[in-house]
């Protein structure tokens, strides 16, 4: 049953339909219509599109799909190797449930065929979730991420406190996926929020709802969605060092659990709220080259980047690689190499 003041928008549907047919993005993790889906497919582009855009994600994902072809061979791969192919990619706790969901699908044979199955799954939220059901099973289930909330909270004009209007949204998404094309739906209304009904200056022009939305109606289309003000984000402090001898740099690896957990990493002190006194590994002349800053999640990163050469070969944890072999540093240490004229390369 749907909601009386929403009805309107039940005549998007098809608008948006034709529009997605005329003007689909060609992405490649995507299909001709009618071409049977492969959850692993929608399963890994979906995660790596999680906070990241599609140029970024792309090249990722060509390599993933090249290197670990199917669920079960990217079950059986290594975690390092795994943790090292995402480097660059960001949001490291992905990788890591990357894994252990790849692991569970394999250990059961298949990926679950409905929305609710999928969320049994590590790593799969409500999103992710309702766009592999729709994507791959045809069921009729929606897909709502930021985009398409941005979408709707424009086209009801949405003025409600943020909470209750994605509640709200959320009802209303569930309630207009056809069902006879929910993928296509959830594909249509991501491809308008990234091209259309963008954050800021949103082509309403060319927009195939347009008639429908009652923030273009106000003339106040970049009021929505009226979300809360953002905190800002604290700030935290350290050093990081890069340490070379005879062409080799010295590296590290992460503890398994935590912010970027399991990685490739340069050795650093801990990262605080006031700054410290740096603790070199070794002894040696080091010399501050400067600082890099990285925003994190939930904090921002400013790390002092200081460098030496030294003869110690025998340091504790972590082992020596050549300089020009460098891969797989996440980016906040890729940008501390490149401070001191390393070039990290990053597996593709
Ligand atoms: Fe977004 Fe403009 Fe379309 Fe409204 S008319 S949905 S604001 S692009």
């Amino acid at each position: 049953m749907r909601v009386k003041s929403e009805q309107p928008l039940a005549g998007i549907v098809p608008k948006l339909l034709a529009w997605f047919d005329r003007s689909a993005r060609p992405l490649p993790w995507r299909r001709a219509p009618g071409v049977k889906r492969d959850p692993y497919l929608v399963w890994l582009s979906e995660i790596m599109l999680q906070q990241t855009t599609v140029p970024h994600a792309a090249p990722y994902f060509a390599a993933f799909t090249s290197r670990w072809p199917t669920v079960e061979a990217l079950a059986a791969a290594r975690d390092e190797d795994v943790m090292q192919a995402w480097a660059g990619l960001g949001y490291y706790a992905r990788a890591r449930n990357l894994l252990k969901c790849a692991r569970e699908v394999a250990a059961r044979g298949s990926f679950p065929e409905t929305e609710a199955g999928l969320r049994t799954l590590p790593g799969i939220g409500p999103y992710t979730a309702g766009a592999i059901a729709a994507l791959a099973f045809g069921e009729r289930t929606p897909a709502v991420d930021g985009n398409a909330e941005r979408v709707f909270a424009r086209l009801l004009a949405a003025k409600e406190d943020w909470a209750t209007a994605k509640k709200r949204i959320g009802v209303l998404a569930r309630e207009l996926v056809p069902a006879d094309r929910p993928g296509a739906f959830a594909e249509a209304l991501m491809d308008l929020g990234a091209t259309v009904c963008t954050p800021r200056k949103p082509n309403c022009p060319a927009c195939p709802v347009a008639a429908q939305c009652a923030a273009l109606a106000e003339g106040e289309v970049e009021r929505y969605p009226i979300k809360p003000e953002k905190t800002a984000r604290p700030e935290r402090f350290g050093t990081v060092y890069v340490l070379r001898c005879s062409g080799n740099i010295w590296v590290v690896r992460r503890p398994p659990s935590g912010l970027l957990g399991g990685m490739l990493a340069l050795p650093s002190t801990d990262w605080s709220e006031t700054r410290q006194d740096a603790a070199a590994p070794t002894d040696a002349a080091w010399a501050v080259l400067g600082q890099v800053r990285h925003v994190f999640t939930h904090f921002s990163l400013r790390l002092d980047v200081w460098c030496a050469q030294t003869t110690d070969t025998d340091l504790p944890e972590g082992f020596w690689t050549p300089e020009e072999e460098i891969e797989g540093l996440p980016t906040v240490f890729a940008k501390a190499a490149a401070l001191a004229g390393l070039s990290a390369r990053q597996k593709r």
